[in-house]
């Protein structure tokens, strides 16, 4: 009722104005937590299928909210990215990972590997071959246990940095995955153009496996794709007995899924990896 008599144009700017507070709001509770240390950094299980032994770890973000409890990404990566605060928290994930693995590799898990999330604006920013450069540096882990986890959509930029930043990338023996695997604008040729060393089937895909002969099909022929181009795959989302027994007859080396273990905080690995080794 309290909008009658009101001209649209002044409704129109009055939601606005309210909206922009709240992005502005949310915006500064980022920046706070942030400061605060309210963001975490969970790990989700990488596994060898012939053992259920760990290959590696995913560095998956998490806020720690203090009204809200833990808040998981999709709630607040888009805005990090929007405002341009995933800069800093990117760089804080990769710090924390990196120390992390190189923590649990002297702890008595040394061939273990961390893969990290990297937004497109991240990876492209001037400043990150001489970040990752110094992160492997101050931690001591090598440059072939990280793997970075970018989507197709980074690889379909035209630009020099583009390419100038996998090369220099590829040249320090760090790994590149594609993440999210045949659900962007999926072309093929940059798979041959640039230096990739795995892809990641998407959960949407072994969702459907084994009751939809399509998702069946995609996720057979990314498998048999990759093995024929040397790059290691990773089936992502694996919930189920019936995926894991079709993955496996289709020697899928690598799985991640909450079959085998949600993501955790890191406290949690070393007992949870301690039991999946025994
Ligand atoms: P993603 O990279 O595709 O990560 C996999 C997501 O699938 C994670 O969600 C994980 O918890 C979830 N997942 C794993 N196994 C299963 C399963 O068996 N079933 C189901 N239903 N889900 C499963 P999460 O942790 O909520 O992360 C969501 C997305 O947020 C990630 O998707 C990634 O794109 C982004 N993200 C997370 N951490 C970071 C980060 O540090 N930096 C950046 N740039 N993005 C991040
Ligand atoms: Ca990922
Ligand atoms: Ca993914
Ligand atoms: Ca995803």
């Amino acid at each position: 009722a309290g909008l009658s008599g009101r001209n649209s144009y002044q409704f129109y700017t009055e939601g606005m104005n309210s909206q922009a507070r709240q992005r502005l709001r949310l915006e500064s509770a980022l920046y706070r937590a942030l400061e605060r240390n309210e963001f975490e950094v969970y790990y989700q299980p990488q596994i060898d299928p012939a053992s259920g032994a760990p290959l590696g770890v995913e560095a998956l973000m998490r806020w720690n909210h203090p009204d809200r409890g833990v808040v998981g990404p999709d709630e607040f990566i888009p805005l990090l990215e929007e405002t341009g605060l995933i800069i800093a928290a990117g760089e804080w994930v990769l710090r924390i990972a990196c120390a992390q693995c190189r923590t649990w590799q002297d702890e008595g898990f040394p061939d273990l590997r961390v893969a990290v999330n990297i937004s497109a604006r991240q990876f492209l920013e001037k400043n990150f071959v001489p970040l990752l450069q110094e992160i492997l540096k101050e931690t001591g882990l090598e440059a072939g246990s990280l793997d970075l986890e970018i989507t197709e959509s980074v690889l379909m930029q035209e630009s020099e940095r583009l390419t100038g930043t996998l090369g220099a990338i590829a040249l320090l023996g760090i790994h590149i995955s594609i993440d999210d695997f045949g659900t962007g604008y999926s072309s093929l040729a940059y798979l041959k153009r640039f230096p990739v060393n795995g892809l990641k089937i998407d959960r949407s895909f072994i969702q459907g496996i084994p009751g939809n002969s399509d998702d069946m099909a995609i996720a057979f022929a990314i498998l048999s794709l990759a093995g024929n181009l040397g790059l290691r795959v990773t089936a992502e989302g694996v919930e189920t007995e019936a995926q894991l027994g079709l993955l496996n007859t289709w020697r899928c080396p690598q799985l991640q899924g909450y079959l085998f273990a949600r993501p955790m905080p890191a406290d949690s690995f070393p007992p949870w990896a301690m039991k999946a080794l025994a």
